[in-house]
């Protein structure tokens, strides 16, 4: 090895991966081309673009291309672009490692694989385009420069290795040129014979037709010369364009098959799967432009990480202006994916101008009600599965958009799913909730927590379950946001079941209990009170409850306090809050309470002047029992236990 040649070991979990890819029995092995036409494709964009925004940086942008090479001898297949190539930082870290932000996740899901059906999901997932080559390749070696430098990099690596080569070149074509050298194939395993000029035909016509720009190839052509006596067959050797090049979202629906669209939704999202929703349309008018967007079918794995990228592209009139653009797609559908191209737009744009442009408001005004109502369409559609999917993939992600997203927000609202004590496995909709709601109940009730055991749980639902009122079991960190900004549905409020003052009876009850709650009143008075000054440090107020059944206690909030669910998810993101003490409700029939009532009123004078600590304890063990009966955490432990063990050590 001469000294400019470095050897590098990959990432364990990309030798991993590439193991998998070496010997996945992955049907669909052509699909190495349409990543690396689509990689191609990329760069020529991104080429084209860089050349706009520098006018200093010295490219030839006059014939971008992308060109297959056959080598059927040696069994090499060549990939070729002109494209922003790539320097050696980015040759290592693009092509050297995966996408360093889904490793944890791909560690795991590594761990939990099958081996012989976990490439196809793991490839779909972390969009591993470039490995796939290892499906078909012993070898594979990646020659590129990026625009604007001299020196080239060369990349190399050999099937089943844990190391790849990484090699300084003083001088190459400008950028990429991606060699496989091809696994011998069977005789009567043709079918996958890539130095065949017929399959590399079939593969470009069928997954890279509307590529952009031309994928060309040298192919052998007999021509006829001369007349007569003289004429006299001859090979030659022609450039051929092997696509039609046609954006497909300049094309009317009717022309285009749906195998089309699913292709392009994989060059465009780097996805492996089919799309869940096609939303292509066009608007005439004022501010003219087409849009082809995409619902997937799966969520990606960083979906919820701060590095995600929202997924739609910007052309202007047919030109590649950029990708993930921000300004078109609001954050909660960054899951979208698609393509917008717009007439009227300077091929200047920039990010700035952007933000500020009156015609791309409109535009992304126009797409997030077009991806709404597709999802509402589903949603009403007799085979509910792809509404289901959806939900169940993007729902926390959509319901983001109920905290900040005014104008739709009665939408979101009516295309939301949640899970409800109505039923264990279905989620309901708000309209459904409404439509079973209980005579004089005018209020949608929830309840946030971590989990849905633990709501179910809860003190907090006792009197719900008793009655019979159906609850919304919100467990989402989202829900914990959007509940404190959305107040209705349909004219019904939101309540939560573990703030504020419940109030479940009817009129005849409300009378009839009227009397009881007076008596409760004054049986306790001062217990209350006395129990408040003792639990001063943990609650602001003591009371009586009308929400309880079976427990002794429980906690709630005021109506506009931070749940303990948010506190903790505040606290977590490094704000500091003050803490916010909880009200303490008494469930005045329960022998646990009656029985501390009677003790202090046995003991009154001892107690209120402080020589009664036993009674204390018994506030202390009532209060954190509730604590720990919502799944909260006692702030002082090791002392609740000391007391409840000295308790029971005096009843054993
Ligand atoms: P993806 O395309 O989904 O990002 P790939 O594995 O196909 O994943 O490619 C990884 C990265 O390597 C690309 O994002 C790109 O930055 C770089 N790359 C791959 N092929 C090329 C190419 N022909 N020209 C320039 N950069 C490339
Ligand atoms: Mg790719």
């Amino acid at each position: 090895m001469t000294e400019h040649v470095e050897q590098l070991e990959f990432q364990a979990e990309t030798h991993q991966l590439l193991e998998l890819m070496i010997h996945s029995v992955y049907s669909n092995k052509d699909t190495f081309l349409r990543e690396l036409i689509s990689n191609a494709s990329d760069a020529l964009d991104k080429l084209k673009m860089a050349s706009y925004q520098d006018k200093d940086l010295e490219v030839d942008t006059s014939d971008l291309h992308v060109e297959l090479e056959v080598d059927a001898e040696k069994r090499i297949l060549t990939v070729r672009d002109n494209g922003i190539g790539m320097s050696k930082a980015e040759v290592v870290d693009l092509i050297g490692t995966l996408a360093k932000s889904g490793t944890a996740q791909l560690r795991k899901q590594l761990l939990e694989a099958k081996p012989d059906q976990a490439a196809e999901e793991l490839i779909g997932q972390f969009g591993i385009g470039f490995y796939s080559t290892f499906m078909v390749a012993d070898k594979v070696a990646l020659t590129t420069r990026k625009a604007g430098e001299s020196e080239a990099t060369r990349w190399e690596s050999a099937a089943g290795s844990s190391t790849y080569t990484i090699e300084t070149l003083d001088s190459a074509p400008q950028g990429t040129a991606v060699s496989l050298h091809l696994k011998t194939v069977d005789e009567d395993d043709h079918l996958f014979d890539y130095t065949k000029e017929w399959k590399l035909r079939e593969i470009v016509k069928k997954y890279s037709d509307f590529i952009a720009w031309p994928i060309r190839m040298q192919v052998e052509r007999t021509i006829s010369e001369g007349e007569g006596e003289e004429k006299e067959e001859k090979t030659v050797l022609e450039d051929q364009i092997l696509n039609s090049q046609k954006a497909l979202w300049t094309r009317p629906r009717s022309e285009v098959s749906d195998e089309e669209y699913k292709e392009f939704y994989k060059h465009v999202s780097h996805a492996w799967d089919d799309p869940l929703e096609i939303i292509p349309f066009k608007a005439e008018g004022t501010f003219e432009y087409q849009a082809l967007l995409f619902i997937p079918s799966t969520a990606p794995f960083d979906l919820f990480m701060r590095e995600h990228q929202r997924g739609v592209q910007l052309y202007v009139r047919r030109v590649f202006i950029m990708d993930n653009c921000e300004e078109l797609m609001p954050e909660y559908l960054r899951f979208v994916k698609g393509v917008v191209d717009a007439q009227d737009l300077s091929l200047n744009v920039s990010r700035e101008i952007l933000q500020q442009d009156r015609q791309i408001q409109a535009i992304r005004k126009r797409l997030v009600r077009k991806v709404l109502s597709t999802v509402k369409d589903l949603q009403g559609a007799e085979d509910k599965t792809s509404y289901q999917t959806f939900w169940k993939e993007f729902g926390r992600v959509l319901k983001e958009g109920l905290l900040n997203d005014f104008d739709n927000r009665e939408t979101l609202l009516q295309v939301s799913s949640f899970a409800s004590t109505h039923s264990d496995d279905q989620p309901t909709t708000l309209t459904e909730y409404v439509e079973r709601m209980a005579e004089g109940q005018d209020k949608i009730f929830y309840m946030t927590g971590e989990s849905r055991h633990q709501i179910e749980a809860s003190p907090h639902m006792e009197a719900f379950k008793a009655k019979g009122l159906e609850v919304l079991v919100l467990t989402d960190p989202v829900d914990e946001m959007w509940v404190g900004s959305v107040t209705e549905f349909d004219g019904k409020q939101f309540q939560s079941i573990a703030k504020g003052e419940v109030d479940l009876e009817s009129e005849d009850e409300k009378k009839e209990s009227e009397a009881l709650r007076e008596q409760q009143d004054k049986d306790f008075g001062d217990v209350l009170t006395w129990l408040q000054k003792a639990l001063d440090d943990s609650v602001k107020q003591v009371r009586l409850s009308s929400r309880l059944t079976t427990s002794p206690a429980c906690l709630v909030g005021d109506v506009f306090d931070f749940t303990p669910q948010l506190e903790r998810m505040y606290r977590a993101s490094g704000q500091a809050l003050p803490e916010t003490k909880r009200i303490l409700e008494l469930n005045p029939t329960h022998p646990l309470v009656t029985g501390l009532r009677d003790a202090y009123f046995q003991n009154k004078d001892a107690v209120d002047s402080g020589n009664a600590p036993e009674l204390g304890e018994t506030a202390e063990l009532l209060y954190g029992t509730a604590v720990l009966a919502e799944g909260g955490e006692l702030k002082d432990p090791s002392h609740f236990a000391h007391i409840l063990t000295e308790r029971l050590t005096r009843t054993v």
